[in-house]
């Protein structure tokens, strides 16, 4: 089951630019920095109080975060929810018919096990599954 959002994910063309607006005048800090090869993004944790912003900029033109940009512009991309079992979650949304993106879960920043579920299954939104140490 959901647990809370563990972050939301903001599609960026330069981190560097974006932490401007994000730590200089919002006041929020970049804490981890990582790049996802096989996601082809380098991404940046901003923790929020209880979740976090995760502001992603694609490391290849041909990356989803570019394709993302490239149709939508710069804007929020995904929203990742902290769940206690995301084989058992996964399992049980594919049982129920929901359009899944990833039928295993895959690791993500962090150590982070996590899976996409299809935006035309989710009312429009890209939702990602993630289980993760406390
Ligand atoms: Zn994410």
């Amino acid at each position: 089951m959901i647990k809370k959002i563990d972050h939301i994910g903001i599609a960026v063309k330069s981190i560097a630019e974006a932490a401007k607006l994000y730590e200089e005048l919002l006041g929020l800090k970049i804490t981890q920095v990582e790049e996802v090869t096989e996601q082809k993004v380098k991404v940046a944790f901003l923790p929020t109080g209880d979740s976090e912003v995760e502001l992603l900029e694609s490391t290849d033109p041909e990356g989803p975060v570019a394709k993302f940009i490239e149709a939508r512009g710069e804007g929020m991309q995904h929203i990742a929810f902290r769940v206690d079992n995301i084989e058992e979650t996964l399992a049980r949304l594919k049982a129920a018919g929901v359009r899944l993106i990833d039928e295993k879960p895959r690791y993500g920043a962090g150590g982070a096990k996590i899976a996409f579920l299809h935006p035309k299954g989710t009312y429009g939104t890209l939702i990602e599954l993630c289980e993760r140490e406390e």
